[in-house]
Protein backbone atom coordinates (compact mmCIF):
# COMPACT_ATOMS: atom_id res chain seq x y z
CA UNK A 1 0.00 0.00 0.00
CA UNK A 2 1.23 3.47 -0.77
CA UNK A 3 1.37 6.37 1.61
CA UNK A 4 -1.68 8.21 -0.46
CA UNK A 5 -4.03 4.79 0.11
CA UNK A 6 -2.64 4.51 3.28
CA UNK A 7 -3.91 8.06 4.38
CA UNK A 8 -6.67 7.74 2.27
CA UNK A 9 -7.39 4.48 4.82
CA UNK A 10 -6.72 6.28 7.51
CA UNK A 11 -9.52 9.24 6.60
CA UNK A 12 -11.97 6.76 5.88
CA UNK A 13 -11.94 4.87 8.49
CA UNK A 14 -11.73 7.84 10.79
CA UNK A 15 -14.74 9.48 9.19
CA UNK A 16 -16.83 6.17 9.41
CA UNK A 17 -16.63 6.62 13.18
CA UNK A 18 -18.55 9.95 12.48
CA UNK A 19 -16.83 11.96 15.22
CA UNK A 20 -17.54 15.36 16.13
CA UNK A 21 -14.24 16.17 17.12
CA UNK A 22 -10.65 14.41 16.45
CA UNK A 23 -8.08 14.51 18.73
CA UNK A 24 -4.68 13.17 16.63
CA UNK A 25 -1.48 12.18 17.51
CA UNK A 26 1.58 11.08 16.32
CA UNK A 27 5.50 9.97 16.45
CA UNK A 28 8.23 12.89 15.51
CA UNK A 29 9.09 10.41 12.86
CA UNK A 30 5.33 11.35 11.26
CA UNK A 31 4.85 14.89 12.24
CA UNK A 32 4.51 15.73 8.06
CA UNK A 33 1.89 13.76 7.85
CA UNK A 34 -0.49 16.37 10.56
CA UNK A 35 -1.13 18.83 7.79
CA UNK A 36 -1.81 16.05 5.05
CA UNK A 37 -4.09 14.90 7.52
CA UNK A 38 -5.68 17.76 8.92
CA UNK A 39 -6.43 19.16 5.19
CA UNK A 40 -8.18 16.24 4.58
CA UNK A 41 -10.52 15.99 7.71
CA UNK A 42 -11.24 19.25 8.65
CA UNK A 43 -13.89 19.89 6.40
CA UNK A 44 -15.97 17.11 7.72
CA UNK A 45 -14.90 17.20 11.81
CA UNK A 46 -12.57 19.76 14.07
CA UNK A 47 -9.46 18.00 14.73
CA UNK A 48 -6.66 19.40 16.99
CA UNK A 49 -3.25 17.84 16.87
CA UNK A 50 -0.89 17.00 19.63
CA UNK A 51 2.91 18.48 19.25
CA UNK A 52 3.53 16.96 22.54
CA UNK A 53 6.48 14.12 22.18
CA UNK A 54 5.45 10.49 21.51
CA UNK A 55 7.45 7.63 21.94
CA UNK A 56 4.98 4.50 22.05
CA UNK A 57 1.27 3.81 22.56
CA UNK A 58 2.32 3.78 26.16
CA UNK A 59 2.22 7.52 25.91
CA UNK A 60 -1.44 8.10 24.57
CA UNK A 61 -3.25 11.22 25.67
CA UNK A 62 -6.30 10.32 26.10
CA UNK A 63 -7.06 12.54 29.49
CA UNK A 64 -6.17 15.47 27.51
CA UNK A 65 -8.53 14.25 24.28
CA UNK A 66 -11.28 14.04 27.24
CA UNK A 67 -10.38 17.56 28.28
CA UNK A 68 -10.65 19.29 25.12
CA UNK A 69 -13.56 17.83 23.97
CA UNK A 70 -12.32 15.18 21.83
CA UNK A 71 -14.83 12.37 20.94
CA UNK A 72 -12.05 10.29 19.22
CA UNK A 73 -8.59 10.11 19.48
CA UNK A 74 -6.70 8.69 16.57
CA UNK A 75 -3.06 7.47 17.65
CA UNK A 76 -0.59 7.28 14.55
CA UNK A 77 2.45 4.95 14.29
CA UNK A 78 2.60 2.62 17.38
CA UNK A 79 -0.01 -0.87 17.72
CA UNK A 80 -2.44 -0.73 21.12
CA UNK A 81 -0.68 -0.76 24.52
CA UNK A 82 -3.04 0.39 27.06
CA UNK A 83 -6.39 -0.81 27.44
CA UNK A 84 -8.53 1.67 29.44
CA UNK A 85 -8.13 4.92 27.55
CA UNK A 86 -11.05 7.41 28.33
CA UNK A 87 -11.90 8.17 24.75
CA UNK A 88 -12.90 6.10 22.06
CA UNK A 89 -9.23 5.48 20.34
CA UNK A 90 -8.29 3.97 17.41
CA UNK A 91 -4.57 2.91 16.38
CA UNK A 92 -2.87 2.98 13.08
CA UNK A 93 0.60 1.71 13.04
CA UNK A 94 2.73 2.54 10.30
CA UNK A 95 4.48 -0.26 8.40
CA UNK A 96 6.91 0.60 6.42
CA UNK A 97 7.36 -2.31 3.66
CA UNK A 98 11.22 -2.82 3.06
CA UNK A 99 12.90 -5.64 1.34
CA UNK A 100 15.45 -6.95 3.60
CA UNK A 101 16.67 -9.07 0.92
CA UNK A 102 19.17 -6.81 -0.97
CA UNK A 103 20.66 -5.87 2.25
CA UNK A 104 21.27 -9.67 3.32
CA UNK A 105 22.50 -10.65 0.07
CA UNK A 106 25.64 -7.95 0.21
CA UNK A 107 26.11 -8.53 3.68
CA UNK A 108 25.83 -11.95 4.67
CA UNK A 109 29.12 -12.78 5.35
CA UNK A 110 29.27 -10.84 8.33
CA UNK A 111 27.51 -13.19 10.04
CA UNK A 112 30.46 -15.21 9.97
CA UNK A 113 29.76 -19.09 11.60
CA UNK A 114 26.35 -18.09 13.17
CA UNK A 115 23.96 -20.28 11.64
CA UNK A 116 20.87 -20.28 14.11
CA UNK A 117 19.28 -16.85 14.26
CA UNK A 118 16.74 -15.33 16.21
CA UNK A 119 14.95 -12.53 13.93
CA UNK A 120 13.30 -9.42 15.45
CA UNK A 121 11.98 -6.13 14.51
CA UNK A 122 9.70 -3.28 15.84
CA UNK A 123 6.01 -3.06 15.11
CA UNK A 124 6.82 -0.32 11.63
CA UNK A 125 9.03 -3.62 9.86
CA UNK A 126 6.76 -6.12 11.07
CA UNK A 127 6.45 -7.03 6.82
CA UNK A 128 10.22 -7.48 6.53
CA UNK A 129 10.41 -10.47 8.70
CA UNK A 130 8.69 -12.94 6.74
CA UNK A 131 11.33 -11.64 3.56
CA UNK A 132 13.97 -11.82 5.21
CA UNK A 133 13.08 -15.60 7.29
CA UNK A 134 12.25 -17.02 3.51
CA UNK A 135 15.80 -15.42 2.15
CA UNK A 136 18.17 -17.22 5.07
CA UNK A 137 16.46 -20.32 5.34
CA UNK A 138 16.91 -20.37 1.78
CA UNK A 139 20.05 -19.88 2.76
CA UNK A 140 20.75 -22.66 4.91
CA UNK A 141 19.88 -20.49 8.20
CA UNK A 142 17.45 -22.53 11.36
CA UNK A 143 15.64 -19.03 11.93
CA UNK A 144 13.45 -18.40 15.00
CA UNK A 145 11.19 -15.99 15.69
CA UNK A 146 10.27 -15.76 19.44
CA UNK A 147 6.60 -15.25 21.01
CA UNK A 148 6.47 -12.11 23.00
CA UNK A 149 4.45 -11.23 26.07
CA UNK A 150 2.51 -8.61 24.20
CA UNK A 151 3.76 -7.97 21.18
CA UNK A 152 3.46 -10.09 17.60
CA UNK A 153 5.90 -13.01 16.79
CA UNK A 154 9.77 -11.65 16.57
CA UNK A 155 8.50 -8.10 17.69
CA UNK A 156 9.83 -6.28 20.43
CA UNK A 157 9.67 -3.06 22.32
CA UNK A 158 12.28 -1.26 24.19
CA UNK A 159 10.89 -2.41 27.49
CA UNK A 160 9.38 -5.66 26.21
CA UNK A 161 11.65 -8.19 24.68
CA UNK A 162 10.72 -11.28 26.18
CA UNK A 163 9.87 -12.33 22.65
CA UNK A 164 14.09 -12.88 21.83
CA UNK A 165 14.48 -14.29 25.17
CA UNK A 166 11.74 -16.96 24.35
CA UNK A 167 14.52 -18.59 22.01
CA UNK A 168 17.40 -17.27 24.28
CA UNK A 169 18.91 -21.00 24.78
CA UNK A 170 17.95 -21.78 20.61
CA UNK A 171 19.91 -18.82 18.92
CA UNK A 172 23.73 -18.41 18.33
CA UNK A 173 22.79 -14.30 17.53
CA UNK A 174 19.89 -12.36 16.71
CA UNK A 175 19.48 -9.96 13.67
CA UNK A 176 17.43 -7.03 14.58
CA UNK A 177 15.60 -5.42 11.44
CA UNK A 178 15.15 -1.19 12.39
CA UNK A 179 17.44 1.24 12.88
CA UNK A 180 18.74 3.18 15.88
CA UNK A 181 19.76 1.69 19.15
CA UNK A 182 17.52 1.49 21.92
CA UNK A 183 15.29 -1.84 21.02
CA UNK A 184 18.74 -4.14 20.66
CA UNK A 185 20.27 -1.79 23.80
CA UNK A 186 17.43 -2.76 25.73
CA UNK A 187 17.69 -6.84 24.66
CA UNK A 188 22.10 -6.48 24.92
CA UNK A 189 21.63 -5.32 28.65
CA UNK A 190 19.70 -8.81 29.23
CA UNK A 191 21.77 -11.22 27.07
CA UNK A 192 24.94 -12.27 25.82
CA UNK A 193 24.45 -13.31 22.52
CA UNK A 194 26.01 -11.32 19.48
CA UNK A 195 23.41 -8.85 18.04
CA UNK A 196 23.29 -7.83 14.35
CA UNK A 197 21.48 -4.86 12.95
CA UNK A 198 19.64 -4.49 9.76
CA UNK A 199 19.53 -0.87 9.01
CA UNK A 200 17.47 0.16 5.84
CA UNK A 201 18.68 3.40 5.76
CA UNK A 202 22.37 2.83 6.39
CA UNK A 203 21.77 -0.30 3.49
CA UNK A 204 24.34 -2.69 5.59
CA UNK A 205 23.87 -5.41 8.12
CA UNK A 206 26.22 -5.04 11.42
CA UNK A 207 27.56 -6.21 14.30
CA UNK A 208 26.58 -3.84 17.38
CA UNK A 209 28.89 -3.11 20.03
CA UNK A 210 26.93 -2.51 23.22
CA UNK A 211 30.03 -2.88 25.71
CA UNK A 212 29.95 0.83 26.81
CA UNK A 213 26.83 0.61 28.00
CA UNK A 214 26.90 -3.01 29.36
CA UNK A 215 29.78 -1.49 31.53
CA UNK A 216 27.41 2.11 32.59
CA UNK A 217 25.04 -0.79 33.83
CA UNK A 218 27.87 -2.55 35.64
CA UNK A 219 28.92 0.90 37.37
CA UNK A 220 25.51 2.44 38.18
CA UNK A 221 24.59 -1.28 40.15
CA UNK A 222 28.25 -0.55 42.28
CA UNK A 223 27.15 3.18 43.15
CA UNK A 224 23.78 1.81 43.68
CA UNK A 225 24.82 -0.96 46.09
CA UNK A 226 26.44 1.78 48.49
CA UNK A 227 23.95 4.67 47.82
CA UNK A 228 22.19 5.38 51.63
CA UNK A 229 19.01 7.12 49.93
CA UNK A 230 17.20 6.30 46.73
CA UNK A 231 14.22 8.36 44.29
CA UNK A 232 12.38 6.36 42.78
CA UNK A 233 10.46 8.30 39.70
CA UNK A 234 7.07 7.76 38.54
CA UNK A 235 5.90 9.27 35.21
CA UNK A 236 2.48 10.14 34.51
CA UNK A 237 2.39 9.09 31.24
CA UNK A 238 -0.64 6.44 31.14
CA UNK A 239 0.78 3.10 29.89
CA UNK A 240 4.66 3.61 31.85
CA UNK A 241 2.61 4.80 35.29
CA UNK A 242 3.66 2.58 37.93
CA UNK A 243 2.82 3.79 41.39
CA UNK A 244 1.82 0.49 42.80
CA UNK A 245 5.47 -0.64 41.36
CA UNK A 246 7.04 2.27 43.18
CA UNK A 247 5.38 1.47 46.48
CA UNK A 248 6.33 -2.30 46.29
CA UNK A 249 9.67 -1.12 45.50
CA UNK A 250 10.17 1.95 48.36
CA UNK A 251 8.91 -0.80 50.80
CA UNK A 252 11.97 -3.49 50.32
CA UNK A 253 14.12 -0.31 50.05
CA UNK A 254 13.33 0.32 53.37
CA UNK A 255 13.48 -3.14 54.56
CA UNK A 256 17.17 -2.54 53.19
CA UNK A 257 17.49 -0.09 55.49
CA UNK A 258 17.48 2.63 52.77
CA UNK A 259 16.27 6.24 52.70
CA UNK A 260 13.65 6.18 50.03
CA UNK A 261 11.49 9.13 48.02
CA UNK A 262 8.72 9.24 45.64
CA UNK A 263 8.69 11.44 42.81
CA UNK A 264 6.46 11.89 40.15
CA UNK A 265 7.12 13.54 36.68
CA UNK A 266 5.73 13.63 32.47
CA UNK A 267 8.92 13.48 31.18
CA UNK A 268 11.45 12.42 33.21
CA UNK A 269 14.63 14.83 32.65
CA UNK A 270 18.03 16.00 34.67
CA UNK A 271 17.23 19.29 34.97
CA UNK A 272 13.69 18.85 36.68
CA UNK A 273 15.82 16.61 39.53
CA UNK A 274 18.09 19.81 40.19
CA UNK A 275 18.11 20.71 44.30
CA UNK A 276 16.77 16.90 44.86
CA UNK A 277 19.41 15.39 47.04
CA UNK A 278 19.10 11.35 46.67
CA UNK A 279 22.36 9.03 45.73
CA UNK A 280 20.25 6.42 43.60
CA UNK A 281 17.40 7.52 40.98
CA UNK A 282 15.09 4.36 40.00
CA UNK A 283 13.65 4.63 36.95
CA UNK A 284 10.26 3.06 37.12
CA UNK A 285 8.71 4.52 33.56
CA UNK A 286 9.72 3.94 29.94
CA UNK A 287 13.10 2.12 30.42
CA UNK A 288 14.83 4.25 27.98
CA UNK A 289 16.10 6.89 30.56
CA UNK A 290 18.34 4.16 32.45
CA UNK A 291 19.47 1.89 29.13
CA UNK A 292 20.41 4.78 26.83
CA UNK A 293 20.83 7.91 28.53
CA UNK A 294 22.04 6.74 32.05
CA UNK A 295 25.04 9.03 31.93
CA UNK A 296 23.27 11.85 31.35
CA UNK A 297 22.14 12.23 35.31
CA UNK A 298 24.04 13.35 38.42
CA UNK A 299 23.64 10.24 40.26
CA UNK A 300 23.46 6.45 39.13
CA UNK A 301 19.82 5.65 37.19
CA UNK A 302 18.69 1.96 37.70
CA UNK A 303 15.29 0.57 35.86
CA UNK A 304 13.58 -0.88 38.49
CA UNK A 305 14.16 -4.83 37.43
CA UNK A 306 18.22 -3.81 38.07
CA UNK A 307 17.79 -2.76 41.79
CA UNK A 308 15.98 -5.89 42.51
CA UNK A 309 19.26 -7.42 40.95
CA UNK A 310 21.36 -5.84 43.19
CA UNK A 311 19.50 -6.00 46.45
CA UNK A 312 18.08 -10.24 45.61
CA UNK A 313 13.99 -8.86 45.21
CA UNK A 314 11.94 -9.21 42.67
S1 LIG B 1 9.90 1.12 25.24
FE1 LIG B 1 9.23 2.95 26.25
S2 LIG B 1 8.20 4.15 24.64
FE2 LIG B 1 8.38 2.02 23.89
S3 LIG B 1 6.45 1.05 24.47
FE3 LIG B 1 7.92 0.62 26.12
S4 LIG B 1 7.58 2.25 27.63
FE4 LIG B 1 6.66 2.91 25.69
Amino acid sequence: MDEQERIGNIISKILDENPDRVFLQVPDGLKKKIKVLEDRLDDEVEVVASLEPCYGACDIKDIEARNLGCDLLVHIGHTRFCRDEEVKTMYFPWYYDMDPVPVLKSSLGVLGDYRKIGLLTTANFLHSLEKARGFLESKGFEIFLGEGKRTEKGQILGCDVSSALSVEDKVDCYVYIGSGKFHPLGLALKTDKPIFRLDFEEKNLLKLDFDRFKRQQIVAKENARQAESFGIVITTKKGQSMPDVAFELRKKLLDCGKDVYIFVMDEITKDKLEGIDVDCLVNTACPRIAVEHRTGFRQPVLNKDEVGDIFGFE
